[in-house]
């Protein structure tokens, strides 16, 4: 490693925000030896990152992997070496998953797919409702049947991206919470000073991982990061004994949206127009704890925490249609978030053209914990070398950030 820099607020590298797309670019950063510093306003995994249900890989590699079996398939093989290698805790457990298919409408949609993502070597299966309560006892076998997908894991959220702080803290990287960024100026050598609510940092290289809060993040610099912010929310039961065991989903979702047009007002794959639903999501399993938790709704209502008791009934229905049992226990609890879904549905991962030495890691939507560690790492290799991965291109901010 570098040796440290006589003043500490000075480094290598100044990445915003803790969530798992900043703590995982810090974390591979550190590994290549670059000296970092994470400014975050809350707590590590204060917002996203720690309230989401957990739920990460899916397909595996494919033969021929794109930026999305990338991310997913290369962040499943890191949050099992930070469990299996590194000695952290964070629950990591690939059990597989279940996606309940409700309709022969949909059944046929899942058998034409598992077809043509076993012919691009992918892992999926379709299974007879009687084959998947073989494996998943409490599953309703009054089902058209499930997708299973072997690659599919757990891992609790808060743990997993509070351990790759602390990794990338053994490593050297300050992490400092309690930092409310607010004015980033770049130096006549194209370095960068950056204001927070508690100092001044300067760093060579700026990277925003600031989540839903790219847009007014990128406000302050004078640019447009198409990010909306929109809120998903679930809920959980009181922990009850062992119950459910794969991540278990359903194919409504993408079955509806196979079929709907796009509108360019909404990012795509929400449940939501306006006030107006236009699909059922479902996502969620069973906990470490005990607690059976599940979710849903992906709504553009801005910056609002706060459940929908309405979209949770319906996320409880569409959850009791898969596993009966659900109608004998009462909600505990429900909570939001705010996921940040780019405008086009693709990551957002690479340099901002428009200055020196900035990058940016946003848009990873509904699935940003699953894939955040890959995309980190992939950042880092990219800050570091100076160079992109070719995966890459398909994320590459040039396509919609741009000057306001
Ligand atoms: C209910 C729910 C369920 C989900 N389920 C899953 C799932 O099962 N699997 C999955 O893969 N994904 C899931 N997601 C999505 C996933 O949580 C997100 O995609 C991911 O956490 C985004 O990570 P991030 O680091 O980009 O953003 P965040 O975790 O939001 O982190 C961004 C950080 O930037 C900080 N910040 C913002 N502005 C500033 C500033 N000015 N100064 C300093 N810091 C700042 C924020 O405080 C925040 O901590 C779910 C999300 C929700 C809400």
């Amino acid at each position: 490693m570098k040796p440290k820099l006589a003043n500490s607020n000075e480094s290598d590298v100044l990445i915003i925000g803790g969530g798992i797309c900043g703590v995982a670019t810090a974390f591979h950063l550190a590994q290549l030896g670059e000296r970092v510093t994470l400014l975050e306003r809350g707590e590590i995994a204060g917002e996203a990152s720690g309230v989401n249900a957990g739920g990460l890989g899916g397909l595996g590699w494919g033969n021929n992997p794109d930026l999305q079996a990338y991310l997913t398939a290369g962040s499943f093989e890191i949050f099992k070496t930070l469990q299996l290698d590194m000695g952290y805790d964070i629950e990591f457990h690939a059990p597989g998953g279940l996606q309940a298919i409700h309709t022969a409408e949909q059944a046929d949609y899942v058998k034409n797919r598992v077809l043509r993502l076993q012919s691009e070597g992918y892992h999926a299966e379709f299974l007879t409702a009687r084959e998947a309560r073989a494996i998943e006892p409490e599953a309703s076998g009054a089902l058209a049947g499930f997708m299973f997908l072997s690659k599919r894991a757990r891992a609790n959220p808060t743990k997993a991206t509070v351990a790759f702080g602390e990794a990338a803290a053994a490593l050297g990287a300050d992490i400092k919470t309690g930092h409310d960024v607010q004015a980033m100026t770049q130096q006549p050598d194209a370095s960068w000073q950056v204001r927070s609510s508690q100092g001044e940092f300067r760093a060579k290289t700026l990277v925003l991982a600031v989540g839903a809060w790219s847009r007014p993040v990128g406000d302050m610099l004078g640019i447009e990061i198409p990010v909306a912010p929109i809120k998903g929310q679930m809920w959980a039961t009181e922990p009850v004994p062992p119950s459910i065991f794969h991540l278990s989903g359903s194919m409504e979702s993408p079955f509806d949206w196979s079929n709907q047009d796009s509108d360019e007002n909404y990012p795509p794959e929400i449940t939501h127009r306006g006030d107006t639903r236009v699909t059922r999501h479902l996502y969620g399993g069973q906990t470490r704890n005990g607690e059976i938790v599940f979710g849903g709704d992906r709504q553009m209502v801005g910056y609002d925490y706060t459940p929908d008791a309405t979209g949770i009934e319906v996320n409880r229905g569409q959850a009791t249609e898969v596993f009966p049992l659900l109608s004998r226990l009462p909600i505990a609890r429900t909570w939001a978030g705010i996921m940040p879904f780019s405008m086009d549905g693709k990551p957002i991962i690479g340099k901002v053209s428009q200055f020196e030495n900035l990058f940016v890691l946003t848009g990873l939507a509904s699935s940003g914990f699953g894939r955040g560690p890959m995309s980190g790492k992939l950042l880092a290799d990219y800050i570091h070398t100076g160079h992109p991965a070719a995966v890459l291109a398909e994320a590459d901010p040039a396509r919609c950030v741009n000057l306001k």
